[in-house]
């Protein structure tokens, strides 16, 4: 009888034990972190190249790095549209009804300062394409009375977050993931919304990545009211998104 062999992705590099699955970066032997090592296992890169052609795990966490900020910057301009370049409609369709509901009782959320301490990817989807990231780092989070314009909770001065995100695959080519001029070919910022070499209006074309769901595992100091708040405003768990 022919043995059949074991099919691992590498070894765990705290107890030495086969990797059996890439949709945690945890052994599954031990209970460890395997980040950041799991980034350079030779089949999660050949994953993600599947799923996302052209793709590598240098270029994801590298598309992601500018993302906080701008969902920020979102968050202060109430441009909630411009994230249909890399948020999944749903997602940021919820966002605006939440910011909108706070509105209507005097108060604004508030994102501010953010700074990124780090970005890992720390899963894949093996049978449903998804890769997810985890980002730690800082930023003010607080909610304001648009009355008085006093914070009301949370934290104006920068703080520690960690979000998991889980993004997907658009199938649109590596190159939408620059925002350029459709008629001059300009390279355009994220927030710009007419080119600054020929004026034309900038077009934001679907992204290669669609933020699907966000899980907020940190936010602020701790366990505090407003970190629960916080979870349950920004946590949106898409249906059809198991993993
Ligand atoms: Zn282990
Ligand atoms: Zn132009």
């Amino acid at each position: 009888m022919t043995p059949i062999p074991l099919v691992t992705h590498g070894e765990c590099p705290h107890c030495g034990q086969p990797l059996l699955g890439l949709a945690t970066a945890r052994c599954s032997h031990c209970g460890r972190s395997l980040v950041p090592h799991f980034e350079s296992y030779p089949s999660v890169a050949s994953r993600l190249a599947e799923m996302a052609p052209g793709w590598t795990v240098a270029m994801l966490l590298d598309w992601v790095r500018p993302r906080p900020a701008q969902l920020a910057w979102v968050h202060q301009n109430q441009q909630w549209p411009l994230l249909d370049h890399f948020v999944s409609n749903g997602l940021w369709e919820a966002w605006q009804r939440w910011e909108r509901t706070r509105r209507t009782r005097g108060v604004s959320l508030q994102l501010d300062e953010v700074h990124l301490d780090s970005v890992h990817l720390v899963g894949l989807g093996e049978w449903q394409d998804w890769a997810q990231v985890r980002i730690h780092g800082h930023r003010a989070s607080f909610e304001w009375s648009l009355h008085s314009h006093l914070a009301l909770s949370g934290s104006t001065s920068p703080a520690p977050f960690t979000e998991l995100w889980w993004l997907q695959p658009t199938g649109a080519p590596i190159h939408a993931a620059e925002i350029r001029c459709p008629s001059c070919g300009g390279e355009a910022a994220f927030n710009q919304r007419a080119c600054g070499y020929c004026g034309i209006g900038v077009v934001r074309p679907l992204g290669p990545w669609q933020l699907a769901r966000v899980q907020v595992l940190q936010e602020g100091l701790g366990e505090t009211a407003w970190g629960e708040r916080g979870t349950e405003g920004w946590e949106w768990v898409m249906e059809n998104l198991t993993c």
